[in-house]
Order: structure tokens, then C-alpha cells, then sequence
């Protein structure tokens, strides 16, 4: 699928969204993407699970896991597109793990994939986790890649769209100066500054 396409069908479902944000970090941004508004449609769900397949399918993976709970639809469709089990890591106790009797084989080749990566810091604390596990972890993927410096996986990162967050510290905020309302849609529920620990995800 061409990125043409895929901006299309993010903007049609309202998964890309323009206006004035609070990230999860605290700091502001003029675009948003929310993919739970894309993922919502299953056809839509399909056709990311597809893309994002074929592009690491390379790397032949036997398991897909999605981290709660952006990755979890994504990482559903993914495993879908490549015929293999897909399993999810939550959080107990601010810790990412499998839980639900989840297992992996020793040396279990393991794509991790997330709807969007930012920072790539919960994601590589799921990277840990699931080489510590047992399995091998020999990709990463996600819908959208807003980093703007490299998240450093150490294993080949694909991703279906780059939107390097722009982002601006409150009193640095263009859209703040023009007194445009601002909008919380991050899935954190307690927005901090960006200089702080990240809260957990969900
Ligand atoms: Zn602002």
C-alpha cells in the first residue's frame, strides 16, 4: 500500500487529525494520530495488518506481540497477515511482561509491533521483557514512527508512515499563542512533563 493511500485512509476514519494536542508527554503538538480510529473498521485493521506484514516478513517471525493496548489490534492483524501466533505483553505493577499463560519457545523468533512510536521507550522495555522471556526478538514495527531521533531497537524497526513529532513546550506553543482550545486525547491518565519518568501506558 502506497503512502498515499494509507494517508488517505488515516484521514477518512479521522486517525490523523490536525488541531492543537496535549501528547502523553506534556508537551503540545499541532497533529495527532489515534489509530484506535482506524483500527476500529476491521477492513481498515486488515489492510495495516497486511502492509505491515509484508514488510517484515524478511525477518521471518513465529510470533507477533502487540504491547497493550495500542498494539494489541494491530499486532492481531499482523500475526493474521503472516499466519503465526499473536500474543500481547501488559503491565502489572508498572512492569511489561506476558501474562494470561502466554509462553515463548526458547529462541522463538519474536516481531514486536505498535500502532505508533514515539519515544520507543515502552517499546524497548517490551524488547527486554521478551528476550528475557526466552524468545528472540528480531523486529519491530508500527503504523506510524514519530521519533525524531533513532528509538535504537537493535533489530530492524519498519514502519508504515513517518510523521516525526513536532512538538513544543506550553509556553513555546504556536497554537497556544493563537489561543486555539487544546485537546487530551492521549490514553495516559495523568499527562506530565516531558522531562518527567513516562506514567505507564495504559
Ligand atoms: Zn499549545
Amino acid at each position: 500500500m502506497n503512502e498515499e493511500k494509507l494517508l488517505k485512509l488515516f484521514r477518512d476514519t479521522g486517525a490523523l487529525q490536525h488541531g492543537h494536542f496535549q501528547l502523553s508527554s506534556g508537551l503540545h503538538s499541532d497533529v495527532y494520530f489515534q489509530s484506535a480510529l482506524v483500527l476500529q473498521h476491521p477492513d481498515g485493521a486488515e489492510v495495516i495488518g497486511r502492509a505491515l506484514g509484508a514488510v517484515l516478513r524478511s525477518v521471518h517471525p513465529d510470533v507477533v506481540v502487540g504491547p497493550a493496548l495500542g498494539g494489541i489490534i494491530v499486532g492481531w492483524e499482523v500475526a493474521r497477515a503472516l499466519d503465526v501466533r499473536g500474543l500481547f505483553t501488559e503491565r502489572k505493577d508498572g512492569e511489561m511482561m506476558l501474562r494470561r499463560g502466554f509462553r515463548l519457545d526458547p529462541g522463538e523468533r519474536v516481531i514486536v509491533i505498535e500502532d505508533v512510536v514515539t519515544t520507543g521507550r515502552s517499546t524497548r522495555e517490551t524488547v527486554s521483557a521478551l528476550n528475557a522471556a526466552g524468545g528472540e526478538v528480531v523486529g519491530v514495527g508500527a503504523i506510524v514512527d514519530r521519533s525524531r531521533t533513532d528509538p535504537a531497537f537493535g533489530v530492524p524497526f519498519r514502519s508504515l508512515l513517518r510523521l516525526p513529532v513536532e512538538a513544543w513546550e506550553p509556553e513555546d506553543c504556536p497554537r497556544c499563542k493563537e489561543r486555539v482550545p487544546i485537546d487530551k486525547p492521549g490514553s495516559r491518565p495523568d499527562a506530565v512533563k516531558a522531562s518527567s519518568p513516562d506514567p505507564p501506558r495504559a
